[in-house]
Order: C-alpha cells, then sequence, then structure tokens
C-alpha cells in the first residue's frame, strides 16, 4: 500500500507535472497513476472526475487524487483520455481524508470513494464503442467482415455509438459478439459512457418580456390590446400583483410559478397565446428540494453552570484539538453546542454536528432550525439521493455553512471547518459494520477535524471508555456538568425483584408489582410511561412443545425469529423468511408456542394489565417505513399515547416533559452480553433510557426489573458514579489487554466450504505469526454464527501494542500476507474481512 502523502503533495500546483494518480473504483488497494497530456495541463485539478483506460479494453471514471512527477517503476503510464468536470467535485482535504481512511480502516481508497460520493454524484455508465486510435485499415493483418465493416463505417461519420444503435444499423439484436470481435481485432474500443445520475428540479416560469417589462407605456399597450378577452386580461392581472414590475421592473426576471399562475382556473391556452403574441415569455429554471426556513428564536440565554461550561470548552481548545464535555442527561449540552455553532459560523468556518442515525428526529432537527434557520443542512439516510446531491453541493456554493448529519456527512465537501460536534459521542452505531470502510465516524470526525486545523467537541451524558480514558491521559480537554437544567432533577431508580415477586405469587404477565404500581400512579396523574426493552442478544422465536423444534434458518445458523404482526419467521441475517407453520414440520404436532418477550409480548402483556391506557409500541417492525419513527413520535408528543413500549430507539436523546416513568422490563438482558465493553454499554444504556424520566419539574422514576438486583453495575448507576466505574473497568481492560490499552484488528475468513475457510484462517495465522511486532493473536475461532448467508466464518482477533510504528508495520505486513494467500489456487474464493477497531 502506497503511504501517506506529505501536506505539500497537495498544495503543489499542477503546472510542470506529468503525471497523475487517480483514485478508480477497483478493489485493489492504491491509486493508479496517468500521464498528463500536454493539451489537458492547464486544466487539471485535484479531485476532478477523469476518464482513463485501465487495463487492455476497459474505460473507466476516477478522480485526481494526486498530481507529481515521478513516473511509474513497474509500467508505462497511459495518458488520461478526458477531464469531466471544469471545477474538481472533491477537494484535496477530502482526498487526504480518504487516504487516510484507506490506511487506517485497511480497505480500498476506491471503496471510501464509494462510501463518499452520495449516489446521484457517482457515476452511471452505459457502454458505448468508439474506433480504436490505433487501428489504421491499410495495416489491418485481420479480416473484417461484412457487418464488421458496416460498424467501422458507421464510427467514421459518429464518433461514438451505443449498443443500440448498432442493434439498429446491423438490424439484429445481439451485437455483443461482433463487437467482441472487433475488440479482440484491436479495431474498435468498448467504453462506459458516462451519466450524470443526479436531476436537478426544474420548474417553469413565466414572465412578461424585458422589453416590455421596462416599459410602463408598453405595458398600457398590453392592457389595450387584451380588452374584452377576459381570459387574457385576467392572467396579466394576476401577473401584476405578484410581481410589481410597476414599481421594480427588476422583478419581471424572476417571473413567476407557471402553476401558480394558472390557479385560479385561467386557462392554459389563454397563457399560451399571450406567449405567442410576445406579451409572456416561459423559461425554465432550477429550483431547490430542500425548502429555505426562516431562523425564528435566538439562542437561549445560558444557565451559569452553562456559562461556565462553555467557558471551559473555549479555555480548553487553546491547547488542545479535542474536547470531551460529559454532562448528565437534561444538562442542557445542545444548547451549548448552539453557542459554539454561532461563534464560529460568526468566524467565517464551517460547522458539522453528527447525530446517531436515530436521534435525527424533527425534535432536534427543529430545535436547531429555529435558531440557523436555512444556513443549516441536514444529511440523513432517509433522504433521496437528489437531496443529498443537494446538500453536497450546498457545501461547496456555500448556502450550507452548518450541516448536521449521520455518520455519512463527514465525506461532505467542507473546505473549511472550524468545529466538529460528535453528539452521544458513545453511541455504537457511529461505527460502520458493512460494507468497507468500516469506520468509526466519531474517530474519522477527530482526523478530519485535524486535517482542517478545526476542533472537535465530543458529547455525552456517558462517555464511551476509550474516550474518557483519552481526558484522563490529558489528551482531551475535559468538561463536565453534573446536574439538570433548570428545576429539573435526575431521576430516582427502584429495583423490582423478579426472583422475589414470583416466590410471593405478585408476578402477573411478568410485572413485578412495583413495576404495576408505578405504572398506574402515573397513569392516574395523566403522566406518561416509557418501557424499555433491550434488544441486543435476544429474539423471540417459536418452538415446538412436544419434540423442541425450533425454525432455523436455510442459509445461516440461527434460529428464525418470530414475527406475530407478519405472522413470519425471519432470519435478521440474510433476510431469509417463512410463514409461521401450522403444525410441527419435525413431529407434526400442533403445540407451537413463542418462546421469549418483546416488545409485542409487553405491550400485550400491559394492556391486559392497563386496559385503559393507550399503547405505542416502537422497535424495528413498527418504525421500518419512512415516517413510522416520525409519527410515534408526533403522537407521543402530543398525549395521544400513554404507554411507549420501545427499544434502543426510544433512548435516543428524546426530549419529552410528560414522561415520569421510565420502566426497564428486562434488566438482566442488558447485563448478559458477551463482549468486554458489556459493563460500558449496559452502565451505558440505562443511564440513558432512565435519563428520558422527569425532565421538567416533576422528580422521574425508574424501574428496573431483574433476578439479581444486588448485581453491582446497578449500584453504580443509581448512584451515578460513572468515574468509579471507569475506573474498576480499566483496570481490568489492562489486566486482560482490552482497548484503550491494545489496538483491536478483526479478521473474519469466509468459504462456502467449512474446510477450505479452516485452512485459510489456519495459514493466515501461520503467516500472521512472522510479523515482527508486539501482538496477541488469538483464534481461529469458529464465528459465533459458525454460517451466514452459506459462508462458513473464522475469526481471528489481533491485539496489537499502541506504541509506536506497531499498527503500521503490522498493516502492511498483513497487506503482503492476503495478497499472497488469496495468490493460492486453494484460496482463490476464500475472502478476508479486515475490522479495525471492532465494536
Ligand atoms: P441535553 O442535551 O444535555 O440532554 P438539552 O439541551 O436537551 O439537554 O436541555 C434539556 C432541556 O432544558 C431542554 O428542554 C432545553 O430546551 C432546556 N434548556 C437547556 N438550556 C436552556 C437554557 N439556557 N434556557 C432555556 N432552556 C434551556
Ligand atoms: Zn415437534
Ligand atoms: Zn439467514
Amino acid at each position: 500500500m502506497e503511504s501517506l502523502f506529505g501536506d505539500q503533495d497537495f498544495l503543489e500546483k499542477s503546472s510542470g507535472n506529468n503525471f497523475a494518480d487517480i483514485v478508480l473504483p477497483v478493489p485493489i488497494p492504491r491509486m493508479f497513476t496517468y500521464k498528463i497530456p500536454p493539451l489537458l495541463k492547464p486544466q487539471i485539478q485535484i479531485g476532478q472526475r477523469v476518464i482513463v483506460q485501465f487495463g487492455k479494453k476497459k474505460v473507466l471514471t476516477g478522480i485526481i487524487g494526486k498530481v507529481h512527477n515521478k513516473p511509474p517503476q513497474a509500467y508505462e503510464a497511459k495518458p488520461i483520455l478526458d477531464i469531466l468536470d471544469d471545477q474538481p467535485s472533491v477537494n484535496p482535504l477530502q482526498i487526504r481524508f480518504w487516504v487516510w481512511m484507506a490506511e487506517y480502516y485497511f480497505c480500498h481508497i476506491g471503496e471510501v470513494m464509494f462510501a463518499a460520493l452520495p449516489s446521484g454524484l457517482r457515476l452511471s455508465s452505459e457502454s458505448k464503442i468508439q474506433l480504436n486510435p490505433n487501428f489504421d485499415p491499410e495495416t489491418n493483418k485481420y479480416p473484417l467482415d461484412v457487418r464488421e465493416e458496416k460498424i467501422l463505417e458507421a464510427l467514421e461519420n459518429k464518433p461514438e455509438l451505443s449498443y443500440e444503435d448498432c442493434e439498429k444499423i446491423l438490424g439484429i439484436k445481439s451485437v455483443h459478439p461482433i463487437l467482441k470481435s472487433l475488440v479482440a481485432k484491436e479495431a474498435i474500443l468498448i467504453f462506459e459512457k458516462v451519466q450524470e445520475k443526479y436531476t436537478p428540479k426544474v420548474e417553469t416560469r413565466v414572465r412578461l418580456l424585458p422589453e416590455i417589462a421596462a416599459d410602463k407605456n408598453a405595458i398600457q399597450a398590453v392592457f389595450e390590446a387584451v380588452q374584452g378577452k377576459a381570459k387574457q386580461e385576467s392572467i396579466l392581472l394576476k401577473f401584476l400583483r405578484d410581481v410589481p414590475v410597476f414599481q421594480n421592473p427588476k422583478l419581471n426576471e424572476r417571473g413567476i410559478d407557471k402553476a401558480s399562475l394558472l390557479e385560479e382556473g385561467d386557462s392554459e391556452s389563454s397563457l399560451k397565446t399571450l406567449i405567442k403574441n410576445g406579451v409572456f415569455e416561459s423559461f425554465k429554471h432550477v429550483v431547490n428540494r430542500i425548502e429555505d426556513e426562516k431562523a425564528v428564536r435566538e439562542a437561549y440565554e445560558l444557565s451559569s453552570s452553562q456559562q461556565t461550561a462553555l467557558g471551559e470548552i473555549k479555555t480548553h481548545f487553546e491547547t488542545k484539538q479535542t474536547v470531551l464535555l460529559h454532562g448528565v442527561t437534561g444538562s442542557g449540552k445542545t444548547e451549548i453546542y448552539i453557542k459554539l455553532i454561532q461563534e464560529v459560523l460568526d468566524s467565517g468556518s464551517q460547522v458539522l454536528m453528527l447525530l446517531p442515525e436515530i436521534a435525527l428526529t424533527t425534535q432536534i432537527v427543529g430545535r436547531l432550525r429555529q435558531v440557523f434557520g436555512s444556513q443549516m443542512g441536514v444529511y440523513h439516510s432517509k433522504y433521496s439521493d437528489n437531496e443529498r446531491v443537494e446538500v453536497w453541493n450546498g457545501v461547496i456554493s456555500g448556502r450550507f455553512s452548518f450541516v448536521v448529519g449521520v455518520r455519512s456527512s463527514i465525506f461532505l465537501p467542507f473546505d473549511s471547518l472550524g468545529l466538529i460536534i460528535v453528539d452521544e459521542e458513545h453511541e455504537p452505531s457511529y461505527k460502520q459494520f458493512d460494507p468497507a470502510p468500516r469506520f468509526h465516524a466519531r474517530d474519522a470526525a477527530i482526523m478530519l477535524a485535524y486535517f482542517h486545523q478545526a476542533r472537535t467537541l465530543l458529547g455525552s451524558a456517558t462517555p464511551s471508555f476509550e474516550s474518557y480514558y483519552n481526558a484522563a491521559q490529558g489528551k482531551y480537554g475535559l468538561t463536565e456538568i453534573s446536574h439538570r437544567f433548570g428545576d429539573a432533577h435526575l431521576p430516582e431508580y427502584q429495583l423490582a425483584d423478579l426472583s422475589a415477586d414470583r416466590k410471593k405469587n405478585l408476578l402477573k404477565l411478568d410485572s413485578t408489582r412495583m413495576m404495576r404500581e408505578k405504572i398506574q400512579a402515573a397513569l392516574d396523574r395523566q403522566e406518561q410511561v416509557i418501557i424499555f426493552q433491550n434488544r441486543r442478544g435476544y429474539s423471540p422465536y417459536v418452538q415446538c412443545e412436544d419434540c423442541g423444534w425450533t425454525g432455523d434458518c436455510v442459509q445461516c445458523d440461527v434460529s428464525l425469529t418470530y414475527h406475530q404482526f407478519a405472522e413470519e419467521l425471519r432470519c435478521h441475517y440474510c433476510g431469509y423468511k417463512e410463514k409461521i407453520p401450522q403444525s410441527c414440520p419435525a413431529c407434526g404436532s400442533s403445540q407451537l408456542s413463542t418462546q421469549g418477550m418483546g416488545t409485542e409480548r409487553i405491550e400485550e402483556s400491559l394492556s391486559l394489565l392497563f386496559p385503559e391506557a393507550r399503547m405505542g409500541r416502537m422497535d424495528l417492525d413498527t418504525t421500518r417505513n419512512k415516517y413510522g419513527y416520525q409519527r410515534l413520535l408526533d403522537e407521543f408528543g402530543a398525549g395521544q399515547i400513554d404507554i411507549l413500549v420501545g427499544t434502543q430507539m426510544i433512548t435516543k436523546g428524546l426530549d419529552f416533559g410528560k414522561v415520569t416513568v421510565v420502566g426497564i422490563w428486562d434488566g438482566d438482558r442488558i447485563l448478559n452480553f458477551p463482549d468486554f465493553r458489556a459493563g460500558e454499554r449496559a452502565y451505558q444504556q440505562i443511564t440513558q433510557v432512565a435519563g428520558r424520566a422527569g425532565r421538567r419539574d416533576v422528580k422521574g422514576q425508574v424501574v428496573i426489573q431483574s433476578r439479581n438486583p444486588d448485581n453491582e453495575l446497578f449500584e453504580r448507576v443509581i448512584r451515578g458514579e460513572y468515574y468509579e466505574f471507569f475506573r474498576q473497568e480499566m483496570i481490568e481492560r489492562k489486566k486482560f489487554y482490552y482497548p484503550p490499552y491494545v489496538k483491536l484488528v478483526k479478521i473474519t475468513t469466509r468459504h462456502a466450504d467449512f474446510k477450505v475457510s479452516e485452512k485459510a484462517a489456519h495459514a493466515l495465522h501461520r503467516e500472521m505469526a512472522n510479523i515482527p511486532v508486539k501482538k496477541i493473536v488469538l483464534g481461529p475461532e469458529k464465528g459465533i454464527i459458525a454460517r451466514i448467508k452459506n459462508q462458513y466464518q473464522f475469526e481471528s482477533m489481533i491485539k496489537l501494542d499502541r506504541s509506536g510504528d506497531t499498527q503500521a508495520t503490522f498493516k502492511e505486513s498483513l497487506g503482503k500476507i492476503l495478497e499472497e494467500l488469496q495468490s493460492r489456487p486453494e484460496f482463490r474464493s476464500v475472502r478476508w474481512v479486515v475490522d479495525v477497531d471492532p465494536s
């Protein structure tokens, strides 16, 4: 793999440079060097899209990553064929960021490019043919048949032809064999014709002819001319009412949307007549898909503790690039962000605020919109491609100097970031699992800020231990707020003992007496309740009570998950589904029962226990469509739901004043997770869910049901002893070599044949043993799920020493090892997936 570039390379002007390195969408981990033809030299810029020939017969679109004067050693550089953009689509800082990401996360720069560009900016291609420039009919040594001659003739008149053109010329359907033969005879080249996918939104507008608009007498004359023609007169009047050109002739230029001019039943044909008679003209106008909205309020006056925190953050920023804001739920972090964002925008720099996917609701966006109006762009995965391209272009044009978005917004074309805020920085969803690049948006954001010489603010009520460790080490600045804004208090916790209630026969439909009493009391006071059920590591399934049969996925080694609503069994790994059988497929018994307890079950139990309460459920099933999530939130906010049952989704940054009771249905399920982060995650999850309770004047109550209420973790959460918990966990992590004390790299070996997969994984381990760095290699072990989509998985975990060049050396050697393994015939179709900093 090529190494990181120094800064100068990116600042260098292209003049005098003869070569360009191009990022190409191919699975090869480097850029490719091409010659810059003298004619193109004056135009060439880093970040432009260009067309190049790749291999013998392929033409590809790529992006210029670097210009320089070093000819490649191993091959003769081919020339760049053409430049697609006058202005670069991507700026040098972005390319530098891509290079870093490919290197750090061990993937191909082409994969980063693919993730970075909204698909509307990626190029779709259609195959076309052209004459091979080296083809000379005089010296051609291959005989051509009639059809081939016909194609070449056509190419004399038209420089490029599509497959469809060729079909027409020859009057046959399958032209491919003929074209293939022409390629083999070196007479033509097949190339991918590049097409933009983005389509701007266009509306038809109408205006007066300029010479009429500029002259009052001319307008008068027009009026006289249409007298007695009521319809035309009405259109003219309407236009003058909406576009008062008498007062200001300049207004005519923008014109008026044709549809709105015809709104009140005026006929299109009258307008056509006016256009034909040279009164009006119609024209096309590109409009924004994302509508402008005005700011409607000033930022709030900060409380004195918010003020202190803001001051501290700014002081830290004088000496530290990154600051961690550890503020309890409801401490008013968002308002602090708002002040900081304003200051940075006022200084002329750009701001990016990252939010975890599901938290990006109208609630938070609305709050920010009130202050920042339309200078704020929103970048969301539920946006259409065209909308995303508009945000992208808006960042370039300066329309959006502030963007709030999900993890992929780190790829937007910022050129002068001053601040990046990562809200809820502990959120696991900042890590991209699949496909590559498997990046962590928080860590990548810190790197991006570094490239921009910008600052990063990480915010959370329950910081990740990695970040807190960096703060404790003095690498990050640390600012803490330990109480809520205003009169709101942190909630009060109650542990409800499931085993004890069971023994005393107090358990009803899996609810303890404590849980029922608290819910009832909230309902009596007309307050709202949130019930949380952890989703991880758990799914309901169907089992035969007679023989123990459970439905398994045909492609993966997992049980199928029961979906009551659709009456289906589904695989969460590959999407396979089947109808729930009427009787057991193994023994024929009709005694099939649902095992486990999901949100659906809880919802059912609660409606039996509280028949008068209005129930809502928020989980993957009820929020799958675009507006499901928002609709539930709106209903809950409007008080149309009394009890909201949900998974992880209900924990994210929601701020509802009437929620006074939060119930954690199965506290033990949060604790038991086979991962070194289990404790950290449990602490975060309970604290975040609890944080939804009592966010205004009424003190909130949190009920945790558990079979082990004495577990120490509950105590720590209840007392809010984050630091103590952190300290204790750090001792363990150090002892057992876990992050942040080591770097983790996970490598998964995959193949459809169990034996091949196993053999390849072992071969990898033998090779890795020789890499001369300080490391611990674990595995290979059968994956937690041994088979996914018919691929058998073996997992290796490598713990790397954090010092010096260890990581770089390891990654470099690993690259060579994988290349060598892949070249062995027996492992040709094995896939290796490398995940750096897995979570
Ligand atoms: P956090 O992001 O830390 O959970 P929020 O920023 O959501 O906290 O603040 C909690 C509540 O307090 C919100 O309803 C917010 O509008 C309100 N709030 C916070 N700071 C102020 C302030 N300075 N003036 C008025 N209201 C505030
Ligand atoms: Zn059975
Ligand atoms: Zn499956």
